[in-house]
């Protein structure tokens, strides 16, 4: 078996689609789309175009549209961008299990004379929107609470967030980074003021991402130079990532429902497998309400890194936290905001999977982990054999 990936919550595979409309803009269709001549005016539509396939998706207006660097750029400069827009308001809220673009960009305003509200979690990893609720106030700038969670895959009520947020009269940012392409938004039905999305967390190129903006809501912007995305951020553009977004945004709309089934379907029977043939593991996050694509397992006794090394001598690819926290052995601050035990927390795996995934794969791994983590439990000082 060749490689099995089943990090797509890391990042995911460029689909062919994308890399066949990606392809001529490096050599052929090269010029700046801001150039008065014909041939840059061609890549300007092409622009238009990627706008109009990330609106498609989203449900909302191309002009809502600001292509970013990535998720992290669009997390920062909504969070930053919200504040200069509102500088009498010095209080952000947020929750313990955001990823680390929006935790570490909040925990820093705490320098900058901000008060800084983390919200925790339950056992299930969900919100209590009672304690959301009690620190809305006049001095509230901004409420940052990500769509669905990059560890767990659970997914947030976001939409009642964003109208009791909106209702108060306060800014609400979502990082959708992991639920867009996965799971069906409307933002046309929504009161969701800014959003983050990433390109190759749905089958596009790294390093493009955007950030929208509702029509009306105040923001400063984050970068400043050219005129690029109607002043909002500037610097020539990335095309080729851009229009690969943009093609990325439309097989997603068409293949979401796919995603819904198929992959839910591989992921329910590779989970279940898991749970049944292995004994002290556990799922952690809210069964209910998650992504369906992601599943996170941990297998209690057992170090994470050493489960993933030894997947990897089967090509078999996961991660035992998020990416950018992998290569520390701090449990994960996510796991840790649920109170999972230290035990549980230190062999917790995350198989995220994709549109390409496939039975066979599924069917492999079900046969190659349990003897993996039996072999691991017997090498373990914590259990007596
Ligand atoms: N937000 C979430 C929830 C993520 O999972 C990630 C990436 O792992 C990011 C933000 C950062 O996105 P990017 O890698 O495009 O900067």
């Amino acid at each position: 078996m060749e490689t099995v990936y089943f990090d797509n919550n890391a990042t995911t595979k460029v689909a062919e689609e994308v890399l066949e409309e990606f392809k001529p803009l490096f050599c052929e269709l090269y010029g700046n789309p801001s150039s008065m001549h014909t041939f840059g005016g061609q890549i300007g539509r092409k622009i238009r175009q990627a706008r109009e396939r990330v609106a498609g998706l989203l449900a909302c207006d191309p002009t809502e549209i600001i292509f970013t660097s990535g998720g992290t750029e669009s997390d920062n400069a909504a969070t930053k961008g919200t504040l200069a827009a509102a500088p009498g308001r010095r209080k952000v809220i947020t929750t313990r299990v955001e990823h680390p673009a929006v935790l570490t960009a909040c925990r820093d305003l705490e320098n900058h004379g901000y008060t800084v509200v983390e919200l925790t979690v339950d056992k299930k990893g969900q919100l209590d929107l009672v304690e959301l609720e009690e620190h809305l106030d006049d001095d509230t700038a901004l409420v940052t609470i990500m769509f669905a969670n990059n560890e767990t895959g659970v997914v947030f009520p976001i939409e009642k967030i964003a109208e009791l947020v909106t209702g108060k009269g306060v800014v609400f940012h979502t990082d959708a980074v992991q639920a867009v392409g996965k799971i069906p938004l409307d933002l046309a039905k929504s009161n969701i003021d800014l959003l983050s999305l990433s390109g190759h967390k749905l089958h596009g190129p790294k390093g493009v991402g955007v950030l929208y903006v509702r029509k009306g809501t105040r923001l400063a912007p984050f970068i400043l130079g050219g005129h690029q995305e109607a002043g909002r951020r500037a610097g020539t553009e990335n095309v080729p990532g851009i229009v690969g977004l943009g093609k990325a945004c439309e097989l997603a709309a068409e293949s979401l429902e796919d995603e819904n089934s198929k992959v839910k379907y591989l992921r329910d029977k590779l989970e279940n497998a898991l749970l049944q043939k292995c004994p002290g593991s556990r799922l952690n996050g809210d069964k209910d309400n998650r992504l369906p694509n992601t599943s996170n397992i941990s297998f209690e006794y057992v170090e994470g890194e050493a489960i993933l090394l030894m997947l990897d001598k089967y090509g078999i690819c996961a991660s035992s936290g998020s990416a950018c926290t992998s290569g520390s052995l701090e449990p994960s601050h996510v796991l840790r905001a649920m109170g999972v035990p230290f035990t549980a927390a230190h062999g917790s795996i995350r198989f995220s999977l994709s549109r390409y995934n496939t039975e066979a794969e599924i069917d492999y791994t079900i046969e190659k982990m349990p003897p993996i983590i039996k072999k691991l439990r017997q090498l373990s000082p914590f259990v007596s054999t």
